[in-house]
């Protein structure tokens, strides 16, 4: 049994990257997760996904960064759909953001950076590491390549430079949007882990513009 019945809600919201304030729209996507939850044993269906969100950061949400600038809109959300490519039904394992190619993309959470690559589907690939929380995201510009100094992502053209191990702000900019790897049009693939389980990034935003706009009345 699958009730995969998205519910679209359109939100003006301000989320802060620092500065400036930046106005996005966002959707809440509910998804009922059973079929998700029985298929693959490493996803939590989404009850379980709102607990974790709700204990985690200790409701520190606010500060959380939305992942990109330029935003257009929600691509494709979390959870089954027909491929772009093949056609076939398969698993989206994150959110998908459209925006023009060049568009940077900010760090969701400060922590650390422990995986880089440009060789499989996600295209060039950044992911970080804040406490429990994994946050990957793909399809950026640049290359990665192996230095004196360790792994190092580079994008010459948008001035970025990261390397494995490195300290990343909450909101700093860790690349662009690119069209490397499997996609069919520039947008970010962001993915989230909370102790290596899949979460809906989708729940985390949804929890972030609630925060956002709970600070922003008082
Ligand atoms: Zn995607």
């Amino acid at each position: 049994m699958n009730h995969s019945n998205p519910s679209f809600v359109i939100w003006q919201s301000q989320f802060a990257f620092g500065k400036p304030l930046f106005v996005l729209p966002i959707f809440l996507l509910s998804f009922l997760s059973v079929t998700v939850g029985s298929l693959f044993g490493g996803i939590r269906d989404t009850a379980a996904q709102h607990a974790v969100i709700e204990q985690s950061q200790s409701g520190q949400w606010a500060d959380a960064s939305f992942p990109i600038e330029n935003f257009q809109g929600y691509t494709s959300p979390f959870g089954y759909r027909q491929s772009p490519t093949t056609g076939e039904s398969e698993f989206h394992s994150g959110l998908d953001f459209a925006a023009p190619v060049g568009s940077y993309i900010r760090n969701w959470w400060a922590g650390t950076v422990v995986e880089l690559s440009d060789h499989t589907a996600c295209g060039t690939k950044v992911v970080i590491q804040s406490g429990q929380w994994q946050h990957t995201y793909c399809h950026l510009k640049g290359h990665v390549k192996q230095t004196s100094q360790g792994l190092v992502m580079l994008d010459r053209g948008g001035a970025i430079r990261l390397r494995k191990g490195q300290q990343v702000a909450t909101g700093a900019r860790i690349g662009r949007v690119g069209m490397t790897g499997r996609t069919v049009g520039p947008h970010l693939h962001w993915q989230l882990k909370h102790g290596g389980e899949l979460i809906d990034p989708a729940l985390v935003l949804e929890k972030m513009h609630e925060q956002q706009t709970a600070l922003q009345s008082k």
